[in-house]
């Protein structure tokens, strides 16, 4: 196994960006481990920290994972429902 970059603080600096893994970054924003992962896959295997949004309904708001589809298009089961019955009637109107 090839030794991991030397840190460069330079251009690197702080925790690793996978989540879950708080090692110190040696190059584009990946520790030693998940660095060489890339390296030797073109991936880490995990998924990077981003910002995700968190499911809501923009209808009711609901957050309730259980509440949506897994086909997610922000809103839940109950308005998708209602919306649909809705577009129905005015089709039918
Ligand atoms: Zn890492
Ligand atoms: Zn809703």
């Amino acid at each position: 196994m090839r030794p991991c970059p030397e840190p460069d603080s330079a251009v690197s600096s702080g925790p690793c960006t996978v989540d879950g893994c708080d090692g110190q970054v040696v190059a584009v924003g990946l520790c030693c481990k998940h660095y060489k992962r890339l390296r030797r896959h073109g991936d880490t295997g995990v998924t990077l920290r981003r910002h995700r949004q968190p499911h809501q309904c923009r209808h009711c708001g609901s957050r309730d994972p259980s509440h949506f589809y897994p086909g997610y298009r922000g809103i839940c089961k109950g308005c998708q429902k209602r919306q649909s019955i809705l577009r129905r009637s005015a089709i039918s109107v």
